[in-house]
């Protein structure tokens, strides 16, 4: 799918992809040179999809040997033996290199992001030399740029960068994705620099954040520190005549990958080999996997398995946990923190050891993912207790490698993954004791609920994988890139040709609601349409037919609209009011029926459970559990699947937010109804269709080459868009004159 989208728009486009870290590192062995690939997901799905794009990336020569293998502009060809795509080298100091990389982004930016201010180290020379590589890494990408080039940086090492080349290129489409948490105000405004790096990073047409809390965060930043119009239901910032967009999206990992390498048999060996290499005899294995860093709050957790130990005897002996520890940045306060680990490990395992048993088995070097998934599989509990974290992917790959389901997730409530993974057992890493508690009840829990949780956990990280969360930046980023380009243009500099396009034509106007009739909001319940939007539409159904289109029921859309002489299409078109009658699509007639029948069981077996909301939507269901305890949701969950499982020939299941949304398998989309409509009811009039969402471009793709489609934000897929659901209004102003002209 990855492939296809990139096949299909960035044929005419060069990707150039920032980043601190290189793919590829040259290092000299002697005579001959050793190219090596560095680990960590992210590296190699970016590989990947530069081989398939085939673009640039940027990045600092880190390796001994680089400057032999580039030629006179610093570019060379990777990956070795399948050349691709260029690398460019940008060259740094031991200095820089001193103060950019370890002074600035690790003790400056990187503690201030992750809340511990008391690391928080600043230098002047740290900052001055920050600036000057962010402008060296600027440089590069300049010398590499044409009008066709999409720069998508990474990270909290090169904040300036998308600021320089937006000074330099104004058309140039840029993107960034900050890995790590963005904090409040109040701790952001720490940072002596606050304006210099918002500034920077709003050279930026999209930032890419890991949760919604963080771009929150930022947006709070830009309030109180620039003086810049700031549109909090769109995640818009606009300074000095520049827009940026704010979106979370959640990074992951290669599921099939961990999947596939955790089911092998080469990993059923290497579990029985770790056992015998550690002899581990115990009932019960736990496995905690970072880098050695203090965010990851290794003390908490060491103090909370110090506690389960004390307070818990009888699992003395039956438990053993293996923290394994790479050390990636060796100097201060790292090495104090190592030492600080280490002997906290010491004396817990001097308290408890009896026998051959000792409770802590601690490994401080780094594992292949390839070894990784076998102590993944075997553990019975997987402990993340981070302070803060952007997203950790550890949690990820635990599930995507328990392919047994017999673990357990204890994540901390304060990594950005605990947004997402609904299965985990949320701890908070400062209470120590409810902690402890909480290893005994992973312990405990019976089979089928840990059976159950990690279904549910690795059904999200299947359903959302790393090529999942590029397809969903590119598309955005192409999205912006068509607007800037053109080939979406603004709706408003082109009224002079819309109107002639339209004069003395017969129009038939489609209308989404949601982004569109109304603006975004927090809650779907509270999306009403105002008084003007209504009075216009009132005026405007006067002389042209109107059709709502929406993802709502039917039901749903027609009380919320409450207007005569409109069609209504809701469930993404399953179902269609003509203005007089229910025209519904023909798979959906039987489909009714049997998701009533789907319901009732379910609500059969699930009346007990507090705080569950089902809701019906006729041919469409959604499965509310944001309100429901904890300790119900693997009932919850166990019983949604058992039965869902009947109608697996006729339904789809997919999961939301605190929600499970069933629909036909065979559903339709915005654009199969529009068809539909302009065939049967369209009386060869000319399409206008109106939409701000993803969901809306089957229509827009429907309406292409037989009438205009307009889309709020811009989409490649429309002729033309609004800046904001405000504008929606202005065009239907113009429309009413339009028609009271053409009568
Ligand atoms: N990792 C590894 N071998 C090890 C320890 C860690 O490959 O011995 C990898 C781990 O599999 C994961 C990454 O390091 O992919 C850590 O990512 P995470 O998001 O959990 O934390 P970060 O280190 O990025 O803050």
């Amino acid at each position: 799918m990855l492939k296809d989208f990139i096949e299909e728009n960035f044929s005419d486009k060069v990707l150039i992809i920032v980043s601190n870290r290189e793919p590829y590192i040259h290092k000299k062995t002697g005579l001959s040179i050793r190219v090596e690939r560095p680990a960590g997901g992210l590296i190699s799905a970016m590989d990947d999809v530069l081989r398939a794009t085939g673009g640039i990336w940027v990045a600092w020569g880190s390796g001994s040997g680089d400057r032999d293998v580039v030629d006179s502009k610093n570019l060379m060809l990777v990956p070795p033996g399948n050349p691709s795509y260029m690398l460019k080298r940008v060259w740094l100091s031991p200095k820089e290199v001193d103060n950019y990389y370890h002074g600035y982004s690790n003790q400056v930016l990187w503690p201030l992001c992750h809340i511990t201010l008391d690391r928080v180290y600043f230098r002047k020379r740290f900052w001055e030399d920050y600036r000057k590589v962010n402008g060296a890494f600027a440089d590069a990408v300049i010398e590499e740029t044409g009008n066709d080039s999409i720069v998508w940086v990474h990270d909290y090492h090169l904040c300036l960068v998308p600021g320089i080349l937006r000074g330099e290129k104004p058309e140039l489409t840029i993107a960034h994705f900050w890995h790590i948490p963005w904090p409040d105000w109040s701790v952001f405004r720490v940072c002596p620099q606050s304006k210099e790096i918002l500034e920077g990073l709003l050279g930026n047409d999209l930032i890419g954040f890991q949760i919604p809390l963080f771009v929150k965060n930022f947006l709070d930043c830009v309030k109180e520190c620039l003086d810049a119009d700031i549109d909090y239901h769109q995640s818009t910032i606009t300074y000095r005549g520049h827009t940026t967009r704010l979106k979370a999206f959640p990074i992951s990992i290669d599921f099939d990958k961990f999947n596939s390498m955790a089911s092998s048999q080469r990993t059923i060996r290497m579990m029985k080999n770790i056992k015998e290499k550690y002899k581990i005899t115990q009932d019960y294995i736990g496995i905690g996997v970072d880098r050695l860093e203090y965010t990851k709050a290794l003390i908490k957790r060491l103090q909370a398995i110090d506690l389960f130990f004390d307070r818990y005897e009888r699992f003395r002996k039956k438990f053993t946990f293996i923290q394994i520890t790479v050390p990636t940045r060796i100097r201060e306060p790292y090495i104090s923190y190592k030492k600080t680990v280490e002997e906290l490990v010491t004396k817990i395992n001097e308290k408890y050891s009896l026998g051959n048993w000792k409770p802590i088995i601690y490994i401080d070097t780094k594992i292949e993912h390839e070894d990784l998934v076998s102590y993944y599989r075997m553990a019975d509990v997987a402990i993340i207790s981070s302070v803060y974290d952007g997203m950790n992917l550890v949690a990820k790959e635990y599930a995507a490698s328990q392919v047994d389901e017999n673990g357990v997730l204890i994540l901390s409530e304060l990594a950005g993954a605990a947004d997402e993974l609904e299965g985990a057992i949320l701890v908070n890493p400062y209470d120590i004791e409810g902690f402890s508690d909480d290893i005994r009840k992973a312990l405990r829990m019976p089979q089928k609920e840990k059976a159950n949780r990690m279904a549910v956990l690795r059904r999200q990280v299947k359903g959302s994988d790393i090529y999942k969360w590029i397809s969903d930046i590119l598309h955005e980023v192409i999205k912006i890139s068509s607007v800037k380009q053109k080939k979406c243009c603004y709706l408003f500099d082109h009224t002079d040709e819309i109107k002639e396009r339209l004069s003395d034509k017969r129009i038939f106007l489609f209308l989404d609601y949601d982004g569109t009739l109304t603006p975004i909001v927090e809650s779907p319940d509270r999306a009403f349409i105002s008084e003007d939007m209504r009075s216009l539409i009132v005026r405007l159904k006067e002389y042209i037919p109107i059709a709502v289109i929406t993802g709502r029921s039917l039901q749903d859309i027609k009380g919320r609209v409450e207007m005569e002489d409109i069609i209504y299409a809701g469930n993404h078109g399953a179902e269609i009011w003509d203005s007089s009658k229910i025209v519904r699509s023909q798979e959906s007639g039987v489909e009714s029926n049997l998701l009533k029948e789907f319901l009732d069981k379910l609500k059969n077996k699930l009346s007990h459970i507090e705080g569950l909301l089902i809701e019906d939507k006729g041919l469409t269901a959604s499965i509310h559990f944001r309100m429901v305890k904890v300790k119900y949701l693997s009932e919850v969950f166990d019983i949604l699947w058992r039965i869902a499982k009947e109608y697996e020939d006729s339904f789809k299941i997919t999961s939301g937010k605190k929600v499970f949304e069933i629909r036909p398998l065979n559903a339709w989309n915005k654009g199969d109804v529009i068809s539909w409509i302009i065939r049967n009811l369209g009386n060869g009039r000319i399409p206008i269709y109106v939409g701000d969402d993803t969901t809306d471009e089957d229509a827009f793709r429907a309406v292409k080459g037989k009438g205009i489609s307009i889309c709020i934000g811009g989409s490649p897929e429309a002729d033309y868009y609004l800046k904001r659901q405000e504008e929606v209004e202005m065009f239907l102003k113009e429309l009413i004159k339009l028609s009271e002209k053409n009568g």
